[in-house]
Parts: structure tokens; C-alpha cells; sequence
């Protein structure tokens, strides 16, 4: 891995990513995944919160959903030549599936998710990877089987198991002669937003703007990325894991999902918040609690300000409603040390405005 000679930055990731005048961040790939900065204890708290408000362990279900991402970001990303070449032991030599598997495990480490490694592969049939300090273990369980699905066009599952605090192993085997297609048909393509014109101060050499290279620091061995302000350990997730995830648990689940995905993480953002890094009291602009938003990938604040129905904070292209609605009101909460009642809408599509009354 190669390190920017400006700013520090992994070369690979600055090439790779685009922070957009909009609030996004894009993969400059076929399909432009869009990728958001998040805790990995964030993500940790809405599944283990949906789990318990459930009553049921969710993983096999998150597990599902991630596996449809996993193949179509291999997709992207693994060079077509790979895919298409011919299956089987023999056509196959096993040094380049794990010169595969070796790019995709440490693209993933490079976006704080972990490190993975090949045990065993037989083509078409089973795997076992060894996953160590994953975000999230049934995300990249998904992950392996739906790149395992891309690569040799069979259908898997998965199963793991705890071998070390922080070790897994992963098993793929073989389930069906195809992968399923349905699978397809759960991923929205979302690939216009609206414009907008944030500008960042960029690193000369790299473009990389400057808040994220000053602000987030990858172990690649490890596979750990950490936001130096807050000292948290963050991942750099595609937007598609939320979606495809929620679909599913949504799917089972019903129409209350959301709104407990909104107040959990309004809770988490409430109280693992450091208001003073954000603002230097109220007077300090609220505004600037919000300031993060762009070049985390979480949206674009572009209004903020007192109504007769009260706080108003307009986010567009926000990767979650739910998600984006529950942090807003929570860094609030944080700052003026009280709850509050909100409501959100969507007043035009990609355009997020949420309402905060004391
Ligand atoms: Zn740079």
C-alpha cells in the first residue's frame, strides 16, 4: 500500500473514491457505489437494538441481505476477465483465486472492515476464510459468499464460528448450481442526487480533501480505520449494505422497523457525541453540528435554521432517511442536554427536511 506524499492518504483509496460537491461519496466505479463513514459501534448498536427489539438473533438475516451487495461490489471492482474464466480445478489454478481473494480482503481492510483470509477453496464446491476483527461478522460473512457466488457462479451459504474474541471462520459450501436470482432484484440503483456546492480544501498531490485525510487513519494491518477526533474505530460501508439490510429486516419485520432504526440511533448519537468538538456553545452556530455530514458521506445540510414549527434541518441526499433523521436529532439532544419531539419528511425525493420542537 502506497501512502499520499501530501497528505498520508492510501493512494489506492484517493484514486478509488470521489467526495462529491453533494454530500456523497462515490466509488469511481461502473456503478458509482456510494460508501458513508460510520462508527463501527453504531452499526453494532442498531443491529444489536433491532435484535432485541425483535427478540430473535438477526445475523442470518443480515447475512442474507449483504450477500446480494457483496456480489454486485465484486462485480465492480474484480477485473472481468476473472469472472468469466472458466471454472473447475483445473481451468482454475488456485494461485489466482487467491491473488482475487488477496485484492478483494485488502480492499476491504483498506475501508476498516477487518482482515480475511483464504484457508481452504475448491471451486464451485466450499470455502473457509478466516475473518479477524470484522465491523460486523454477518456482513462480511455476506460479503464472502456473494463474491464466492460472483466467481464461480454456483449459489452458497454460509455458516461461522468463533474461534478466537475477535477470530472467525467462515464456511461456504455450495447450495445450488446457480446463484439465486432474485438476489438481483433487491438492489435499488440510486445514482442521480442532487446537486449542491460544498468545496473542500483538497490535498495538492492526491485531491483527497484535507478534513479526511487529517481525520481518518488506517492500520491496514489490521484492517482497522479510526477517526483521530473522537478516537472511534469508523468503516467506510456501502450505502447498499443499509438498504439491502433494511429491505430485508423491513420485509420480515414490518412497518415499525424504521422508526426503531430512528430512535436508535438518535439514542447512539445522543450519547456518544462530543458537542464540544462540533460547536463552541449554542451561540456557536448549530449548524456547525452538522458539519461532518459531507465528508462523512452522510448527506448535505443545506438549511438550518428556527420556523414557527420549530428547528428545521434540511439534509439532501441523505444515505438513510431513518438513519440521517435519528443522528440529526440526536446531535441536538446532545448539544442543548434535553430531548426532544421530531418528525421528519421527504419533501421531494433525496431531499430530507426534519423537524425539532423543545
Ligand atoms: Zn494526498
Amino acid at each position: 500500500m502506497r501512502y499520499c506524499r501530501g497528505c498520508a492518504f492510501p493512494v489506492a483509496y484517493g484514486r478509488f473514491l470521489e467526495w462529491t460537491s453533494d454530500g456523497t461519496i462515490l466509488g469511481k466505479d461502473s456503478s458509482g457505489t456510494r460508501l458513508v463513514y460510520l462508527d463501527v459501534d453504531e452499526i453494532q448498536n442498531i443491529f444489536t437494538g433491532v435484535s432485541r427489539w425483535m427478540g430473535i438473533p438477526i445475523d442470518r438475516i443480515i447475512y442474507r441481505a449483504e450477500k446480494a451487495v457483496g456480489r454486485r461490489f465484486i462485480e465492480t471492482m474484480v477485473p472481468g476477465f476473472i469472472a468469466r474464466a472458466p471454472r473447475g480445478k483445473y481451468a482454475r489454478p488456485e494461485f489466482g483465486i487467491k491473488a482475487t481473494a488477496r485484492f478483494v480482503f485488502n480492499y476491504m481492510a483498506g475501508l476498516g472492515m477487518g482482515l480475511g483470509e483464504i484457508l481452504e477453496y475448491h471451486s464451485t464446491e466450499s470455502a473457509r476464510i478466516r475473518i479477524t476483527e470484522a465491523h460486523s461478522v454477518p456482513l462480511v460473512a455476506g460479503d464472502g459468499a456473494g463474491v464466492f457466488e460472483h466467481l464461480e457462479r454456483v449459489g452458497v451459504d454460509a455458516t461461522w464460528e468463533r474461534v478466537k474474541s475477535d477470530e472467525y471462520i467462515v464456511t461456504l459450501e455450495r447450495v445450488s448450481d446457480e446463484p439465486p436470482a432474485e438476489d438481483r432484484l433487491v438492489l435499488d440503483e440510486t445514482t442521480t442526487y442532487l446537486p449542491g456546492n460544498i468545496e473542500y480544501q483538497r490535498c495538492k498531490r492526491c485531491n483527497v480533501p484535507l478534513v479526511v485525510s487529517n481525520t481518518v487513519y488506517l492500520n491496514l494491518e489490521r484492517g482497522i480505520l479510526r477517526n483521530s477526533t473522537t478516537g472511534l474505530r469508523v468503516v467506510a460501508l456501502p450505502a447498499q449494505s443499509f438498504y439491502a439490510v433494511f429491505r430485508e429486516l423491513f420485509r420480515e419485520f414490518g412497518k415499525e422497523l424504521p422508526s426503531v432504526v430512528e430512535s436508535l440511533e438518535q439514542r447512539y448519537t445522543r450519547e456518544n457525541t462530543l458537542v464540544s468538538y462540533y460547536v463552541d456553545g449554542v451561540e456557536g452556530g448549530i449548524e456547525r453540528l452538522f458539519s461532518d455530514f459531507a465528508w462523512k458521506g452522510i448527506g448535505n445540510p443545506i438549511q438550518v435554521g428556527n420556523t414557527e414549527r420549530g428547528l428545521e434541518v434540511v439534509v439532501e441526499n441523505p444515505f438513510h432517511n431513518e438513519m440521517v433523521a435519528g443522528r440529526i436529532v440526536g446531535l441536538y439532544e446532545a448539544l442543548i442536554e434535553e430531548n426532544v419531539g421530531a418528525t421528519w419528511t421527504e419533501q421531494t425525493p433525496g431531499s430530507l427536511t426534519v423537524t425539532m420542537r423543545q
